[in-house]
Protein backbone atom coordinates (compact mmCIF):
# COMPACT_ATOMS: atom_id res chain seq x y z
CA UNK A 1 0.00 0.00 0.00
CA UNK A 2 1.54 2.97 -1.01
CA UNK A 3 1.35 5.85 1.86
CA UNK A 4 0.79 9.46 0.31
CA UNK A 5 1.12 12.41 2.90
CA UNK A 6 -0.45 15.59 1.73
CA UNK A 7 -1.11 18.98 3.69
CA UNK A 8 -3.74 21.89 3.41
CA UNK A 9 -5.39 24.48 4.74
CA UNK A 10 -8.81 23.48 4.98
CA UNK A 11 -9.82 19.62 4.60
CA UNK A 12 -13.36 19.26 4.24
CA UNK A 13 -14.34 15.62 4.40
CA UNK A 14 -17.42 14.74 2.26
CA UNK A 15 -18.44 16.16 -1.12
CA UNK A 16 -22.30 16.60 -0.63
CA UNK A 17 -24.50 19.38 -0.52
CA UNK A 18 -22.48 21.42 2.84
CA UNK A 19 -18.78 19.64 1.48
CA UNK A 20 -19.87 21.60 -1.84
CA UNK A 21 -20.83 24.79 -0.81
CA UNK A 22 -18.33 24.89 2.14
CA UNK A 23 -15.25 24.49 -0.60
CA UNK A 24 -16.95 26.89 -3.03
CA UNK A 25 -17.51 29.33 0.07
CA UNK A 26 -13.95 29.07 1.51
CA UNK A 27 -12.42 29.76 -2.14
CA UNK A 28 -14.67 32.69 -2.62
CA UNK A 29 -13.65 34.09 0.94
CA UNK A 30 -9.83 33.37 -0.15
CA UNK A 31 -9.18 32.03 -3.49
CA UNK A 32 -5.02 31.60 -1.69
CA UNK A 33 -6.31 29.02 0.93
CA UNK A 34 -5.58 25.46 -0.01
CA UNK A 35 -8.51 23.60 -0.06
CA UNK A 36 -9.51 19.53 -0.01
CA UNK A 37 -12.34 17.85 -0.44
CA UNK A 38 -12.59 14.23 0.50
CA UNK A 39 -15.08 11.99 -0.96
CA UNK A 40 -15.75 8.28 -0.91
CA UNK A 41 -17.85 8.69 -3.82
CA UNK A 42 -17.52 10.86 -6.78
CA UNK A 43 -19.09 14.69 -6.06
CA UNK A 44 -20.53 14.66 -9.37
CA UNK A 45 -23.02 11.59 -7.66
CA UNK A 46 -23.06 11.45 -4.03
CA UNK A 47 -24.95 11.56 -1.10
CA UNK A 48 -28.35 12.78 -0.54
CA UNK A 49 -28.33 14.78 -3.62
CA UNK A 50 -27.42 11.81 -5.86
CA UNK A 51 -30.27 11.36 -7.42
CA UNK A 52 -31.94 14.79 -7.88
CA UNK A 53 -34.61 16.67 -5.94
CA UNK A 54 -37.55 18.72 -6.90
CA UNK A 55 -38.06 21.08 -4.20
CA UNK A 56 -35.92 23.66 -2.27
CA UNK A 57 -37.76 22.61 1.24
CA UNK A 58 -36.29 25.31 3.27
CA UNK A 59 -36.66 28.95 1.89
CA UNK A 60 -38.67 31.39 3.29
CA UNK A 61 -41.79 32.89 0.79
CA UNK A 62 -42.75 36.29 1.32
CA UNK A 63 -44.40 36.72 4.69
CA UNK A 64 -42.05 34.16 6.39
CA UNK A 65 -38.90 35.43 8.38
CA UNK A 66 -36.09 33.80 10.13
CA UNK A 67 -37.54 34.02 13.55
CA UNK A 68 -41.15 32.01 12.31
CA UNK A 69 -38.81 29.81 10.44
CA UNK A 70 -37.30 29.13 14.24
CA UNK A 71 -41.14 28.71 15.13
CA UNK A 72 -42.17 26.64 12.75
CA UNK A 73 -39.22 24.08 13.37
CA UNK A 74 -39.96 24.31 17.21
CA UNK A 75 -43.23 23.50 16.75
CA UNK A 76 -42.67 20.21 14.89
CA UNK A 77 -40.17 19.32 17.53
CA UNK A 78 -41.98 19.98 20.43
CA UNK A 79 -39.94 23.04 21.37
CA UNK A 80 -36.49 21.05 21.69
CA UNK A 81 -34.10 22.51 19.43
CA UNK A 82 -31.23 25.09 19.88
CA UNK A 83 -32.79 28.15 18.57
CA UNK A 84 -29.12 30.04 18.31
CA UNK A 85 -28.13 26.95 14.75
CA UNK A 86 -31.89 27.21 13.55
CA UNK A 87 -31.92 31.36 13.50
CA UNK A 88 -28.49 31.17 11.77
CA UNK A 89 -29.34 28.84 9.29
CA UNK A 90 -32.50 30.74 8.50
CA UNK A 91 -30.79 34.16 8.08
CA UNK A 92 -29.12 32.75 5.51
CA UNK A 93 -31.73 30.02 3.69
CA UNK A 94 -33.00 32.65 0.64
CA UNK A 95 -29.27 33.40 -0.21
CA UNK A 96 -28.76 29.86 -0.63
CA UNK A 97 -31.51 29.01 -2.73
CA UNK A 98 -30.04 32.60 -5.07
CA UNK A 99 -26.61 31.12 -5.10
CA UNK A 100 -27.51 27.48 -6.37
CA UNK A 101 -29.95 29.07 -8.82
CA UNK A 102 -26.32 31.40 -10.20
CA UNK A 103 -24.55 27.88 -10.47
CA UNK A 104 -27.40 26.67 -13.10
CA UNK A 105 -29.91 25.23 -11.06
CA UNK A 106 -33.38 26.00 -12.45
CA UNK A 107 -35.72 27.10 -10.08
CA UNK A 108 -39.18 27.60 -11.40
CA UNK A 109 -40.81 30.88 -11.29
CA UNK A 110 -44.18 32.76 -11.81
CA UNK A 111 -45.41 35.68 -14.05
CA UNK A 112 -43.55 38.11 -11.18
CA UNK A 113 -40.41 36.03 -11.81
CA UNK A 114 -41.22 35.16 -7.73
CA UNK A 115 -39.56 31.52 -7.17
CA UNK A 116 -43.57 29.09 -6.81
CA UNK A 117 -44.26 28.14 -3.84
CA UNK A 118 -44.89 24.48 -2.76
CA UNK A 119 -46.11 25.50 0.65
CA UNK A 120 -44.75 28.18 2.89
CA UNK A 121 -41.19 27.26 2.95
CA UNK A 122 -40.68 25.23 0.09
CA UNK A 123 -39.77 26.39 -3.74
CA UNK A 124 -39.90 24.12 -6.95
CA UNK A 125 -37.14 23.00 -9.21
CA UNK A 126 -36.21 21.12 -11.75
CA UNK A 127 -33.60 19.65 -9.67
CA UNK A 128 -32.48 16.49 -11.33
CA UNK A 129 -28.95 17.42 -11.75
CA UNK A 130 -28.94 19.83 -8.61
CA UNK A 131 -25.55 17.80 -7.43
CA UNK A 132 -23.49 18.09 -10.81
CA UNK A 133 -24.75 21.23 -11.21
CA UNK A 134 -22.72 21.48 -7.29
CA UNK A 135 -19.90 19.30 -8.37
CA UNK A 136 -18.90 22.00 -11.31
CA UNK A 137 -19.04 24.71 -9.14
CA UNK A 138 -17.16 23.27 -6.65
CA UNK A 139 -14.66 21.98 -9.51
CA UNK A 140 -13.98 25.06 -10.46
CA UNK A 141 -13.67 26.83 -7.32
CA UNK A 142 -10.19 25.23 -7.64
CA UNK A 143 -10.58 23.52 -4.69
CA UNK A 144 -8.55 20.08 -4.48
CA UNK A 145 -10.72 16.98 -5.14
CA UNK A 146 -9.97 13.75 -3.41
CA UNK A 147 -12.63 11.18 -5.28
CA UNK A 148 -13.10 7.95 -4.36
CA UNK A 149 -11.11 8.32 -0.76
CA UNK A 150 -12.41 6.98 2.23
CA UNK A 151 -11.53 9.12 5.33
CA UNK A 152 -11.22 6.23 8.52
CA UNK A 153 -10.12 8.57 11.42
CA UNK A 154 -9.13 11.92 12.49
CA UNK A 155 -5.53 12.71 13.31
CA UNK A 156 -5.74 14.04 17.08
CA UNK A 157 -2.90 15.34 18.64
CA UNK A 158 -3.04 16.97 21.85
CA UNK A 159 -6.60 17.02 22.54
CA UNK A 160 -6.51 18.87 18.65
CA UNK A 161 -7.95 17.50 15.35
CA UNK A 162 -5.44 18.39 12.80
CA UNK A 163 -6.32 16.32 9.73
CA UNK A 164 -7.49 12.84 8.73
CA UNK A 165 -6.62 9.67 7.64
CA UNK A 166 -8.04 8.23 4.61
CA UNK A 167 -7.61 5.21 1.98
CA UNK A 168 -8.43 4.77 -1.67
CA UNK A 169 -11.44 2.42 -2.33
CA UNK A 170 -9.49 -0.38 -3.70
CA UNK A 171 -6.73 0.11 -1.15
CA UNK A 172 -3.63 0.84 -3.29
CA UNK A 173 -3.11 4.20 -1.46
CA UNK A 174 -3.55 5.21 2.19
CA UNK A 175 -3.83 9.19 2.84
CA UNK A 176 -1.86 10.84 5.98
CA UNK A 177 -3.51 14.58 5.04
CA UNK A 178 -2.18 17.13 7.43
CA UNK A 179 -5.00 20.42 7.79
CA UNK A 180 -4.83 23.33 9.78
CA UNK A 181 -8.56 23.21 10.19
CA UNK A 182 -10.76 20.10 9.50
CA UNK A 183 -15.12 20.08 8.45
CA UNK A 184 -16.77 17.00 8.85
CA UNK A 185 -19.70 17.09 6.51
CA UNK A 186 -20.39 13.26 5.66
CA UNK A 187 -23.97 13.61 6.27
CA UNK A 188 -25.65 11.13 8.72
CA UNK A 189 -26.22 7.36 8.89
CA UNK A 190 -28.19 4.69 7.40
CA UNK A 191 -28.38 1.23 8.16
CA UNK A 192 -28.29 1.06 11.67
CA UNK A 193 -31.42 -0.74 11.21
CA UNK A 194 -32.73 -3.47 9.58
CA UNK A 195 -34.11 -1.62 6.03
CA UNK A 196 -38.07 -2.03 4.60
CA UNK A 197 -36.79 -4.37 1.73
CA UNK A 198 -34.89 -7.16 1.62
CA UNK A 199 -31.50 -9.01 0.15
CA UNK A 200 -31.08 -7.29 -3.14
CA UNK A 201 -33.09 -4.24 -2.75
CA UNK A 202 -32.03 -3.33 0.81
CA UNK A 203 -30.30 -0.32 -0.19
CA UNK A 204 -33.78 0.82 -1.72
CA UNK A 205 -33.74 3.28 1.12
CA UNK A 206 -34.99 7.00 1.98
CA UNK A 207 -31.14 8.09 3.22
CA UNK A 208 -28.80 7.82 1.45
CA UNK A 209 -27.20 3.85 1.55
CA UNK A 210 -23.36 5.39 1.34
CA UNK A 211 -24.15 7.60 4.45
CA UNK A 212 -22.73 5.30 6.38
CA UNK A 213 -22.43 7.66 9.31
CA UNK A 214 -18.37 7.48 9.05
CA UNK A 215 -18.07 11.32 10.21
CA UNK A 216 -20.30 10.76 13.58
CA UNK A 217 -18.42 7.65 14.33
CA UNK A 218 -15.18 9.94 13.82
CA UNK A 219 -16.40 12.16 16.15
CA UNK A 220 -17.38 9.84 19.17
CA UNK A 221 -13.60 8.36 18.78
CA UNK A 222 -12.27 11.67 18.57
CA UNK A 223 -14.59 12.42 21.87
CA UNK A 224 -16.52 14.97 20.48
CA UNK A 225 -20.04 15.46 21.82
CA UNK A 226 -22.95 14.55 20.29
CA UNK A 227 -26.73 15.59 20.89
CA UNK A 228 -29.91 14.25 20.81
CA UNK A 229 -29.39 10.41 18.60
CA UNK A 230 -32.46 8.96 20.86
CA UNK A 231 -34.63 11.54 17.88
CA UNK A 232 -33.60 9.23 15.17
CA UNK A 233 -35.47 10.36 11.68
CA UNK A 234 -37.96 8.42 10.24
CA UNK A 235 -39.55 9.23 7.01
CA UNK A 236 -43.16 8.26 5.28
CA UNK A 237 -43.03 7.13 1.83
CA UNK A 238 -44.84 5.38 -0.51
CA UNK A 239 -44.29 1.73 -0.12
CA UNK A 240 -41.64 -0.33 -1.55
CA UNK A 241 -40.35 2.62 -3.92
CA UNK A 242 -39.58 4.78 -0.60
CA UNK A 243 -40.44 7.76 -2.63
CA UNK A 244 -41.20 11.37 -1.52
CA UNK A 245 -45.12 11.42 0.00
CA UNK A 246 -45.11 15.52 -0.06
CA UNK A 247 -44.79 15.50 -3.80
CA UNK A 248 -47.92 14.15 -3.62
CA UNK A 249 -49.73 15.28 -0.54
CA UNK A 250 -48.72 18.90 -1.54
CA UNK A 251 -48.36 18.47 -5.40
CA UNK A 252 -52.05 17.26 -5.51
CA UNK A 253 -53.19 18.78 -2.60
CA UNK A 254 -54.58 15.29 -0.86
CA UNK A 255 -54.99 13.53 2.37
CA UNK A 256 -54.56 10.01 3.95
CA UNK A 257 -57.16 7.77 4.31
CA UNK A 258 -56.90 3.85 5.97
CA UNK A 259 -58.18 0.95 4.39
CA UNK A 260 -61.89 2.12 5.34
CA UNK A 261 -61.73 4.91 2.80
CA UNK A 262 -61.59 7.13 6.42
CA UNK A 263 -59.52 9.94 6.50
CA UNK A 264 -57.57 9.51 9.70
CA UNK A 265 -55.57 12.38 10.36
CA UNK A 266 -58.60 14.15 11.88
CA UNK A 267 -58.36 11.91 14.72
CA UNK A 268 -55.02 12.64 15.75
CA UNK A 269 -53.75 15.60 17.39
CA UNK A 270 -52.06 17.55 14.70
CA UNK A 271 -50.77 17.42 10.94
CA UNK A 272 -47.02 17.60 11.80
CA UNK A 273 -44.61 15.50 9.96
CA UNK A 274 -44.03 13.27 12.68
CA UNK A 275 -47.81 12.60 13.63
CA UNK A 276 -48.79 11.85 10.39
CA UNK A 277 -46.10 9.24 10.08
CA UNK A 278 -47.00 7.99 13.92
CA UNK A 279 -50.95 8.53 12.13
CA UNK A 280 -50.22 5.55 9.87
CA UNK A 281 -48.40 3.35 12.18
CA UNK A 282 -51.33 3.72 14.76
CA UNK A 283 -53.96 2.82 11.82
CA UNK A 284 -51.94 -0.50 10.67
CA UNK A 285 -51.54 -1.59 14.09
CA UNK A 286 -55.09 -0.90 15.14
CA UNK A 287 -56.02 -3.09 12.02
CA UNK A 288 -57.32 -0.32 9.57
CA UNK A 289 -54.45 -0.44 7.38
CA UNK A 290 -52.99 -0.70 4.20
CA UNK A 291 -53.37 3.24 4.62
CA UNK A 292 -52.59 5.51 1.27
CA UNK A 293 -52.14 8.85 -0.24
CA UNK A 294 -55.93 9.67 -1.86
CA UNK A 295 -55.19 10.34 -5.44
CA UNK A 296 -58.32 9.18 -6.87
CA UNK A 297 -59.69 11.68 -9.33
CA UNK A 298 -56.35 13.90 -10.25
CA UNK A 299 -57.00 15.09 -13.79
CA UNK A 300 -53.99 13.82 -16.40
CA UNK A 301 -52.71 17.51 -15.81
CA UNK A 302 -52.08 16.80 -12.54
CA UNK A 303 -50.88 13.28 -12.88
CA UNK A 304 -48.57 14.22 -15.29
CA UNK A 305 -47.04 17.23 -13.03
CA UNK A 306 -46.35 14.55 -10.64
CA UNK A 307 -44.96 12.13 -12.74
CA UNK A 308 -42.46 14.59 -13.94
CA UNK A 309 -41.78 15.35 -10.48
CA UNK A 310 -40.92 12.35 -9.90
CA UNK A 311 -38.72 11.81 -12.45
CA UNK A 312 -36.42 14.73 -10.76
CA UNK A 313 -35.63 12.44 -7.98
CA UNK A 314 -37.21 9.06 -7.95
CA UNK A 315 -37.57 7.79 -11.12
CA UNK A 316 -38.57 3.89 -10.20
CA UNK A 317 -42.26 5.28 -8.75
CA UNK A 318 -43.23 5.51 -12.14
CA UNK A 319 -41.34 2.35 -13.37
CA UNK A 320 -43.68 0.72 -10.72
CA UNK A 321 -46.73 2.32 -11.97
CA UNK A 322 -45.42 1.71 -15.49
CA UNK A 323 -44.29 -2.14 -14.99
CA UNK A 324 -47.95 -3.04 -12.81
CA UNK A 325 -50.47 -0.65 -15.08
CA UNK A 326 -51.47 1.43 -12.10
CA UNK A 327 -53.57 4.39 -12.24
CA UNK A 328 -53.34 6.29 -9.25
CA UNK A 329 -56.56 8.65 -10.73
CA UNK A 330 -58.22 5.28 -9.87
CA UNK A 331 -56.58 3.58 -7.30
CA UNK A 332 -55.11 5.66 -4.15
CA UNK A 333 -50.77 5.13 -3.44
CA UNK A 334 -50.23 3.51 -0.49
CA UNK A 335 -47.70 4.81 2.42
CA UNK A 336 -45.15 3.17 4.94
CA UNK A 337 -42.91 4.30 7.53
CA UNK A 338 -38.74 3.88 6.36
CA UNK A 339 -36.63 2.52 8.90
CA UNK A 340 -35.03 4.73 11.25
CA UNK A 341 -31.59 6.59 10.80
CA UNK A 342 -29.86 9.26 12.83
CA UNK A 343 -29.81 12.27 10.70
CA UNK A 344 -29.65 16.03 11.78
CA UNK A 345 -30.96 17.92 8.30
CA UNK A 346 -34.66 16.20 8.97
CA UNK A 347 -34.28 15.02 12.22
CA UNK A 348 -32.11 16.47 14.97
CA UNK A 349 -29.35 13.80 16.31
CA UNK A 350 -25.31 14.55 15.23
CA UNK A 351 -22.39 16.96 16.52
CA UNK A 352 -23.04 19.41 19.42
CA UNK A 353 -21.49 22.33 17.99
CA UNK A 354 -21.55 26.05 18.91
CA UNK A 355 -23.13 28.71 16.72
CA UNK A 356 -20.05 28.83 14.84
CA UNK A 357 -20.36 25.51 13.54
CA UNK A 358 -17.26 24.52 15.86
CA UNK A 359 -17.37 21.16 17.36
CA UNK A 360 -16.57 20.35 21.12
CA UNK A 361 -12.66 19.21 19.66
CA UNK A 362 -10.23 22.20 18.71
CA UNK A 363 -9.30 22.11 14.80
CA UNK A 364 -13.00 20.21 14.02
CA UNK A 365 -15.91 22.11 12.71
CA UNK A 366 -18.82 20.04 11.28
CA UNK A 367 -21.95 21.19 9.07
CA UNK A 368 -25.46 19.88 7.69
CA UNK A 369 -26.86 16.47 8.15
CA UNK A 370 -23.85 15.22 10.49
CA UNK A 371 -24.74 18.34 12.77
CA UNK A 372 -27.51 18.01 15.35
CA UNK A 373 -29.43 20.44 17.45
CA UNK A 374 -31.30 22.04 14.40
CA UNK A 375 -33.70 19.92 12.29
CA UNK A 376 -35.70 20.73 9.26
CA UNK A 377 -32.39 22.50 7.13
CA UNK A 378 -32.49 20.40 4.18
CA UNK A 379 -30.60 21.26 1.63
CA UNK A 380 -30.22 25.30 1.62
CA UNK A 381 -29.74 24.94 5.85
CA UNK A 382 -27.00 22.17 4.93
CA UNK A 383 -25.03 24.86 2.76
CA UNK A 384 -25.66 27.93 5.41
CA UNK A 385 -24.04 25.88 8.10
CA UNK A 386 -21.14 25.07 5.32
CA UNK A 387 -20.81 28.56 4.83
CA UNK A 388 -20.63 29.51 8.73
CA UNK A 389 -18.56 27.09 9.44
CA UNK A 390 -15.64 27.83 6.93
CA UNK A 391 -16.27 31.68 8.19
CA UNK A 392 -14.97 30.26 11.65
CA UNK A 393 -12.69 27.79 10.10
CA UNK A 394 -10.64 30.71 8.02
CA UNK A 395 -10.21 32.49 10.81
CA UNK A 396 -8.79 29.80 13.56
CA UNK A 397 -6.51 28.42 10.59
CA UNK A 398 -5.42 32.85 10.91
CA UNK A 399 -4.47 32.12 14.64
CA UNK A 400 -3.12 28.40 14.51
CA UNK A 401 0.50 27.37 14.40
CA UNK A 402 1.30 24.42 11.85
CA UNK A 403 1.36 20.73 13.17
CA UNK A 404 3.88 18.20 13.29
CA UNK A 405 4.12 15.61 11.34
CA UNK A 406 2.57 12.34 12.48
CA UNK A 407 4.85 9.21 13.45
CA UNK A 408 4.82 6.49 11.50
CA UNK A 409 3.96 4.23 14.54
CA UNK A 410 0.60 5.85 14.27
CA UNK A 411 0.33 5.82 10.76
CA UNK A 412 0.99 1.75 11.14
CA UNK A 413 -1.37 1.51 13.24
CA UNK A 414 -4.53 3.19 11.43
CA UNK A 415 -3.60 0.71 8.65
CA UNK A 416 -3.58 -2.34 10.93
CA UNK A 417 -6.81 -1.37 12.42
CA UNK A 418 -8.65 -0.73 9.06
CA UNK A 419 -7.44 -3.38 7.08
CA UNK A 420 -7.31 -6.18 10.10
CA UNK A 421 -9.41 -8.59 8.78
CA UNK A 422 -7.35 -9.54 5.62
CA UNK A 423 -5.22 -10.93 8.30
CA UNK A 424 -8.12 -13.10 9.25
CA UNK A 425 -7.54 -16.48 7.85
CA UNK A 426 -10.59 -18.04 9.81
CA UNK A 427 -12.99 -15.65 8.36
CA UNK A 428 -16.03 -16.95 10.65
CA UNK A 429 -18.08 -13.72 10.10
CA UNK A 430 -18.32 -11.67 6.77
CA UNK A 431 -18.69 -7.96 7.20
CA UNK A 432 -22.34 -8.47 5.57
CA UNK A 433 -22.89 -11.15 8.52
CA UNK A 434 -22.24 -8.72 11.23
CA UNK A 435 -23.82 -6.13 9.48
CA UNK A 436 -27.69 -7.88 9.06
CA UNK A 437 -26.68 -9.17 13.02
CA UNK A 438 -26.70 -5.13 14.03
CA UNK A 439 -29.86 -4.40 11.69
CA UNK A 440 -31.35 -7.32 13.56
CA UNK A 441 -30.38 -6.27 16.85
CA UNK A 442 -31.57 -2.71 16.46
CA UNK A 443 -34.73 -3.59 15.07
CA UNK A 444 -36.20 -5.84 17.56
CA UNK A 445 -34.40 -4.49 20.34
CA UNK A 446 -33.95 -0.77 19.69
CA UNK A 447 -37.72 -0.15 18.25
CA UNK A 448 -37.21 -0.90 14.13
CA UNK A 449 -39.99 -1.09 12.02
CA UNK A 450 -40.84 -4.53 13.31
CA UNK A 451 -41.57 -2.90 16.60
CA UNK A 452 -43.69 0.29 15.22
CA UNK A 453 -40.64 2.04 16.54
CA UNK A 454 -41.25 1.77 20.15
CA UNK A 455 -39.52 0.32 22.91
CA UNK A 456 -38.65 0.17 25.82
CA UNK A 457 -36.05 -0.31 29.13
CA UNK A 458 -35.66 -3.61 29.12
CA UNK A 459 -35.64 -4.43 25.18
CA UNK A 460 -33.17 -1.71 24.93
CA UNK A 461 -30.99 -3.08 27.92
CA UNK A 462 -31.45 -6.39 25.70
CA UNK A 463 -30.07 -4.39 22.43
CA UNK A 464 -26.99 -3.09 24.52
CA UNK A 465 -26.18 -7.05 25.82
CA UNK A 466 -26.13 -8.18 22.19
CA UNK A 467 -24.04 -5.24 20.79
CA UNK A 468 -21.53 -6.56 23.24
CA UNK A 469 -21.05 -9.41 21.86
CA UNK A 470 -21.29 -8.18 18.43
CA UNK A 471 -18.59 -6.08 19.29
CA UNK A 472 -16.50 -9.09 20.53
CA UNK A 473 -17.39 -11.13 16.95
CA UNK A 474 -15.51 -8.21 14.93
CA UNK A 475 -12.33 -9.81 15.55
CA UNK A 476 -13.18 -12.81 13.93
CA UNK A 477 -14.52 -10.51 10.71
CA UNK A 478 -12.20 -12.24 7.47
CA UNK A 479 -12.32 -10.36 4.62
CA UNK A 480 -10.13 -10.90 1.10
CA UNK A 481 -11.24 -8.47 -1.33
CA UNK A 482 -11.10 -4.25 -1.02
CA UNK A 483 -14.94 -3.84 -0.96
CA UNK A 484 -15.19 -6.85 2.19
CA UNK A 485 -11.81 -4.12 4.12
CA UNK A 486 -14.46 -1.18 3.31
CA UNK A 487 -17.72 -2.91 4.71
CA UNK A 488 -15.80 -3.96 7.51
CA UNK A 489 -15.35 -0.11 8.40
CA UNK A 490 -18.85 0.37 7.79
CA UNK A 491 -20.05 -1.97 10.03
CA UNK A 492 -17.46 -1.02 12.95
CA UNK A 493 -18.58 2.54 12.63
CA UNK A 494 -22.02 1.35 12.95
CA UNK A 495 -22.04 -0.29 15.77
CA UNK A 496 -20.27 2.58 17.85
CA UNK A 497 -23.10 4.69 16.35
CA UNK A 498 -25.63 2.06 17.80
CA UNK A 499 -24.30 1.64 21.31
CA UNK A 500 -24.42 5.40 21.52
CA UNK A 501 -27.75 5.50 19.96
CA UNK A 502 -29.00 2.87 22.97
CA UNK A 503 -27.49 5.05 25.29
CA UNK A 504 -29.68 7.87 24.45
CA UNK A 505 -33.04 6.30 23.87
CA UNK A 506 -32.28 4.44 27.68
CA UNK A 507 -31.72 7.84 28.95
CA UNK A 508 -34.81 9.89 27.68
CA UNK A 509 -37.13 8.90 30.28
CA UNK A 510 -40.65 10.21 28.59
CA UNK A 511 -41.97 10.23 25.21
CA UNK A 512 -41.07 13.36 23.37
CA UNK A 513 -41.32 12.46 19.43
CA UNK A 514 -43.74 9.75 18.88
CA UNK A 515 -42.05 6.85 16.65
CA UNK A 516 -38.66 9.17 16.71
CA UNK A 517 -38.73 8.44 20.23
CA UNK A 518 -41.73 6.51 21.74
CA UNK A 519 -40.77 5.20 25.05
CA UNK A 520 -43.70 2.66 25.89
CA UNK A 521 -43.05 2.58 29.87
CA UNK A 522 -43.17 6.57 29.85
CA UNK A 523 -45.55 7.49 27.25
CA UNK A 524 -46.42 10.57 28.53
CA UNK A 525 -44.32 14.18 27.14
CA UNK A 526 -42.35 15.55 30.16
CA UNK A 527 -41.74 19.21 29.89
CA UNK A 528 -40.95 19.48 33.74
CA UNK A 529 -38.13 16.63 34.22
CA UNK A 530 -37.12 16.24 30.21
CA UNK A 531 -36.99 19.87 28.18
CA UNK A 532 -33.19 18.98 27.84
CA UNK A 533 -30.65 17.98 25.42
CA UNK A 534 -29.41 14.54 25.96
CA UNK A 535 -25.95 14.24 24.87
CA UNK A 536 -22.84 11.75 24.88
CA UNK A 537 -18.98 11.65 24.85
CA UNK A 538 -17.23 8.53 24.40
CA UNK A 539 -14.87 7.76 27.22
CA UNK A 540 -11.71 5.09 25.34
CA UNK A 541 -10.37 4.43 28.73
CA UNK A 542 -13.81 2.87 29.76
CA UNK A 543 -14.89 2.07 26.28
CA UNK A 544 -18.41 3.36 27.49
CA UNK A 545 -20.60 5.89 26.86
CA UNK A 546 -20.99 8.98 29.02
CA UNK A 547 -24.05 10.99 28.89
CA UNK A 548 -24.12 14.83 29.43
CA UNK A 549 -27.76 16.80 30.14
CA UNK A 550 -27.11 20.22 28.50
CA UNK A 551 -30.39 22.51 28.58
CA UNK A 552 -32.28 24.42 26.23
CA UNK A 553 -31.43 28.24 25.45
CA UNK A 554 -33.76 30.63 23.98
CA UNK A 555 -32.66 33.27 21.29
CA UNK A 556 -35.99 34.82 20.31
C1 LIG B 1 -34.13 11.01 -0.24
C2 LIG B 1 -33.95 12.41 0.19
C3 LIG B 1 -34.70 13.40 -0.38
C4 LIG B 1 -34.53 14.72 0.02
N1 LIG B 1 -35.28 15.67 -0.59
C5 LIG B 1 -35.07 16.97 -0.30
C6 LIG B 1 -35.79 17.98 -1.00
O1 LIG B 1 -36.63 17.70 -1.87
N2 LIG B 1 -35.51 19.27 -0.71
C7 LIG B 1 -34.60 19.62 0.26
O2 LIG B 1 -34.38 20.82 0.47
N3 LIG B 1 -33.92 18.68 0.95
C8 LIG B 1 -34.13 17.36 0.68
N4 LIG B 1 -33.44 16.39 1.36
C9 LIG B 1 -32.48 16.79 2.41
C10 LIG B 1 -31.14 17.20 1.85
O3 LIG B 1 -30.89 16.54 0.65
C11 LIG B 1 -30.05 16.88 2.87
O4 LIG B 1 -30.38 17.45 4.12
C12 LIG B 1 -28.70 17.45 2.44
O5 LIG B 1 -28.45 17.17 1.09
C13 LIG B 1 -27.60 16.85 3.30
O6 LIG B 1 -26.38 17.42 2.94
P1 LIG B 1 -25.02 16.91 3.61
O7 LIG B 1 -23.92 17.60 2.91
O8 LIG B 1 -25.09 17.01 5.07
O9 LIG B 1 -24.99 15.35 3.29
P2 LIG B 1 -24.76 14.69 1.84
O10 LIG B 1 -25.14 15.61 0.75
O11 LIG B 1 -25.40 13.37 1.89
O12 LIG B 1 -23.18 14.54 1.77
C14 LIG B 1 -22.43 13.66 2.56
C15 LIG B 1 -21.23 13.26 1.72
O13 LIG B 1 -20.23 12.65 2.55
C16 LIG B 1 -19.66 11.58 1.82
N5 LIG B 1 -19.03 10.70 2.80
C17 LIG B 1 -19.64 9.95 3.74
N6 LIG B 1 -18.72 9.26 4.46
C18 LIG B 1 -17.51 9.62 3.99
C19 LIG B 1 -16.17 9.25 4.32
N7 LIG B 1 -15.88 8.37 5.28
N8 LIG B 1 -15.15 9.81 3.62
C20 LIG B 1 -15.39 10.68 2.61
N9 LIG B 1 -16.65 11.04 2.24
C21 LIG B 1 -17.69 10.53 2.93
C22 LIG B 1 -20.84 10.98 1.08
O14 LIG B 1 -20.46 10.17 0.01
C23 LIG B 1 -21.57 12.24 0.65
O15 LIG B 1 -21.13 12.72 -0.59
C24 LIG B 1 -33.59 15.06 1.01
C25 LIG B 1 -32.83 14.05 1.61
C26 LIG B 1 -33.00 12.74 1.20
C27 LIG B 1 -32.18 11.67 1.85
Amino acid sequence: MEIIKLSTDILIIGGGTAGCQAAIHAKELNSDLDVTVLEKAGIKRSGCLAAGVNAINAYLTEGETPESYVDFVKKESHGLIREDLTLSIGQRLNLMSEKLESYGLVFLKDKKGNYVARGKRSVKINGENIKPIMAEKTQDSGARILNKIIATNYIVEDGRVSGAYAISLDLEKFYVIKAKAVICTTGGAAGIYKPNNPVEARHKMWYSPFNTGDGLAMGIRAGAEMTSFEMRFIALRTKDTISPTGTIAQGLKVGQINAKNEKYMVNYENKSTPMRLYATIVENLEGRGPCYLDTRGATEDQVEELKKAYLNMSPSIILKWNDEKIDISKEPVEICGSEPYIVGGHGQAGYWIDNSRKTTVDGLYAAGDVCGGSPKKYVTGCMAEAEIAVEAAIEYINSSENHKAVDEKTVAEEINRITAPLQNSDKLFSPQEIEEKLQKIMDEYAGGISQAYRVNEEKLLKAKRLLTYLDKDLCKVGASTPLEVLKYNEVINRILIAKALIEHLLYRKETRWKCYQERVDYPFLDNKNWFKFVNSVYEKDSDSIKIIEREVKKVI
